[in-house]
């Protein structure tokens, strides 16, 4: 007979430990082997295009059909479709109808960087260095961003209409690029005093291109133009075709396993990639589900969730409809608003583990710790829980329950102590559309850097929590 837990035991039950003292060795090899799978992942998808691109790779090898080649609503089907190449959304439909609320797990696939601006290219005249002029994207720490190996990651509408992708910097022969910082021999008056705000100021990200002239023009611009007769010849780009582009400069490289023991991962992109991916690879794991499980990735999180890619868009409306006509095509609106009004949501984004070096911007006992589990963050904004989703008190039972019954590790956290700071994600934006939703996602060390700490033990608690959220019956 099974000892009965004391109470005093039953009262401590919130005591949380990390995820490794408490795995078999069997989860070891399911922590390596997700954790193996989204590396993979991150390495190749740098930008929210090339993200899309993979998903739909995945999802189309495992069975999933563009949403134009389904005929009719089967449970079990398995669904997709995109939208401008930067938003996914994926599904398993479910027993149930989708009036009654799917289980959707919404994540970003979009990361902090730099773009290039719109007339980008330029010579320096005393040095002779070709360069790009770039506008940082999102809440970046710009001092970070010198002195590193930055790949470019670009989509130009050539002025005849065409479409090119280029990547340079990430291959084993490719160039790389870099943002030059001053050396610290001469960099008393200019810099030393500075705050670190301004070490690098917006204007002083500059990427460094090309030094050698082209041969035969008379131009004095000789180095740009080497730069620009290399993009035609190779591309069929001219300058003009900047303005129709969007270029991204990101840290180049693959994602690496960090430690001597290996149990943690450091790479570009984490947030929220790793969400993404733990959310849309879980979900092709599942079967026939009761309820419809959705995954849906969005864009411009990082700048607030404007624009026709972001939450704020119609576009999960349109998920909702698409899948509604599957089985009625002329379902009324009135359903998809029931729909979404049903639908239970996790906001699947990143929350700040604590950093040793600087603990005292958190408050310990509510903090996140790498290794110690999927983190559930019931609010977040700023000050007085402004702009924030606040998850009731019923949601928050709802979610804890299957993550127990499911023994997925897990933990709370907010970001940072009372009045910090503070930061969003788009919990509030699926808010708006009148469903429960609640924050749940790894934390890293070092967000928004260009080497994002996560714990492999995450991965594999997140992966499992949207596993058993998908499979839920509320
Ligand atoms: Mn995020
Ligand atoms: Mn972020």
């Amino acid at each position: 007979m099974a000892r009965k837990k004391s109470t005093v035991e039953e009262a401590l039950s919130l005591r949380k430990k990390s995820i490794w003292e408490q795995v078999t060795d069997r989860q070891r090899e399911e922590i390596e082997s997700i954790s193996r799978e989204y590396m993979d992942f991150i390495s190749g998808a740098k930008t929210e295009r090339m993200v899309t691109g993979e998903f739909v790779t995945i999802l189309r090898e495992k069975g999933f059909k563009h949403i134009d080649d389904v005929g009719k609503w089967r449970a079990g089907t398995r669904v997709y479709m995109t939208n401008r190449g930067k938003n996914v959304a994926c599904a398993v439909l479910g027993k149930a109808p989708l009036e009654e609320g799917a289980n959707l797990v919404a994540s970003h696939s979009d990361s902090p960087r730099l773009d290039l601006k719109q007339n980008p290219l330029y010579e320096d005249a005393d040095t002779r260095l070709a360069l790009f002029k770039t506008h940082y994207y999102g809440g970046i720490k710009k001092y970070q961003w010198v002195n590193i190996p930055l790949s470019i990651h670009g989509t130009v509408v050539l002025s005849d209409g065409r479409t090119i992708d280029i990547h340079i910097g990430e291959g084993g022969e490719d160039p790389v690029f870099t943002i030059c910082d001053l050396l610290p021999h001469l960099y008393r008056k200019k810099q030393a005093d500075r705050k670190l705000q301004e070490g690098i100021t917006g204007e002083e990200l500059n990427v460094l291109l090309a030094s050698q002239p082209h041969q035969e023009d008379k131009t004095k611009k000789k180095v740009k133009l080497w730069v620009l007769d290399h993009l035609h010849e190779k591309y069929g780009m001219v300058e003009e075709d900047f303005v129709s582009s969007e270029f991204e400069v990101v840290p180049a490289g693959r994602a690496r396993d960090v430690g001597f023991d290996r149990s943690m991962i450091g790479a570009y992109g984490q947030d929220d990639r790793i969400c993404a991916f733990t959310s849309v690879r879980a979900l092709t794991e599942v079967k026939i589900p009761g309820r419809t499980s959705i995954a849906l990735v969005v864009d411009k999180e990082e700048i607030g969730s404007d624009g026709p890619t972001s939450i704020k868009s119609r576009f999960v409306e349109e998920v909702y409809s698409r899948l509604l006509e599957l089985k009625d095509p002329d379902c009324p609106d009135r359903m998809i608003r029931r729909a979404l009004s049903n639908t239970k949501a996790i906001s699947s984004d990143v929350n700040g583990a604590v950093n040793p070096t600087f603990k005292d911007v958190h408050e310990m006992q509510n903090a996140a710790k790498l290794g110690w589990g999927i983190c559930l963050t019931k609010y977040t904004g700023s000050g007085g829980k402004y702009s924030s989703n606040d998850a009731s008190a019923e949601f928050m039972g709802l979610i804890r329950k299957v993550l127990n019954d499911a023994k997925v590790p897990w933990q709370t956290g907010e970001l940072g102590k009372v009045d910090e700071g503070g930061g969003g994600t788009i919990a509030k934006f699926l808010a708006e559309l009148n469903m429960d939703v609640v924050d749940a996602g790894p934390a890293l060390i070092s967000m928004h850097s260009p080497m994002e700490i996560s714990s492999k033990a995450d991965v594999w608690s997140a992966y499992n929590a949207y596993r058993a959220f998908y499979e839920m019956v509320p």
